[in-house]
């Protein structure tokens, strides 16, 4: 149903977490996947890892996306060697934690050169290359986009404009047959959550108390909703984005 034996996919941040899953659940519905990371030598691993478990072509591409130059080197060498882009997966990003009234300007613009520029700019790369046989383009936001974390304004902000431009990329590449989707997350129980909540920063108690679904979630289940975004079973699905947060976004107030 899903269709994507031997769609070429390519995972920006790939190399480990939510990204990693995602290129996992992807290797396993047989398609072919590269990992563009910052960390290279990370992202090779991953890609062998990928080739041995399941079979499928995998390779690892040096990809900064924080840089416009990075990004079109990425994206050149990608087109030399594999011709064709089937699925773009927008998922490096990076978490600054800093109060707004004491956020510099150069951590602003790294994160934003992260998070919302560089994810556009993969975006367009990555259409150039699909619009004249279609693709799709699943973007990363998170739960934060529409709900408040202080201390975080930066990232929030980053992620509100990821929604944004799902909705006005989809609309603006739908005559190529592009669909631009977004999956927003929730609580993952990935090693930053587990190192934040030993270091007091957020308890397991005060995330449950806003989560209807009363659980953190695996990366697994954050990655099956990108697989279906991007899949032939979402083909009339596009501008949207995804919660996936186990309710949180639908509740009001949280549990007292
Ligand atoms: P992670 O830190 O585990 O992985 C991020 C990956 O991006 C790493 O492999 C890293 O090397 C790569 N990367 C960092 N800077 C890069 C750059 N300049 N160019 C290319 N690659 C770069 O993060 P994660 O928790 O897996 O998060 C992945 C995405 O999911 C991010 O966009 C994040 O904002 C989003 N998200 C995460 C959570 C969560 O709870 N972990 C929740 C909501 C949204």
């Amino acid at each position: 149903m899903k269709n994507l034996k031997g769609r070429k996919v390519l995972v920006t941040g790939g190399a480990q977490g939510i990204g990693f899953a995602v290129a996992e659940c992807f290797a396993g519905e047989g398609a072919d996947v590269f990992i563009g990371d910052i960390r290279v030598e990370k992202a090779v691993e991953a890609a062998k890892t990928l080739e041995e478990k399941y079979g499928t072509a995998s390779k690892a591409y040096k990809l900064d996306v924080s840089s416009r130059e990075g990004i079109r080197s990425c994206f050149e060498r990608f087109k030399e060697e594999q011709h064709v882009l089937d699925i773009l997966i927008n998922n490096a990003g990076i978490q600054i934690r800093r109060p707004s009234l004491e956020f510099e300007e150069e951590k602003w613009d790294l994160l934003m050169n992260i998070n919302l520029k560089g994810a556009f700019y993969c975006a367009q790369e990555a259409a150039g290359m699909m619009k004249d046989r279609g693709g799709a383009i699943v973007n990363i936001s998170s739960g934060t986009s529409t709900e408040t974390l202080p201390g975080r304004a930066p990232y929030c902000i980053s992620k509100a404009g990821i929604n944004g431009m799902t909705a006005v990329l989809a609309a603006e590449w739908a005559k190529y047959n592009i669909r631009v989707n977004a999956v927003a997350p929730g609580w993952i129980l990935t090693q930053l959550l587990l190192d934040g909540m030993n270091m007091g920063i957020v308890s397991e108690k005060q995330i449950l108390a806003a989560v209807p679904m009363k659980r953190l979630a695996d990366v697994r289940e954050i990655a099956g909703p990108v697989v279906y975004l991007a899949s032939d079973e979402a083909s009339y699905v596009t501008g949207q984005t995804l919660f996936v947060d186990g309710g949180q976004n639908a509740l009001g107030l949280p549990d007292m």
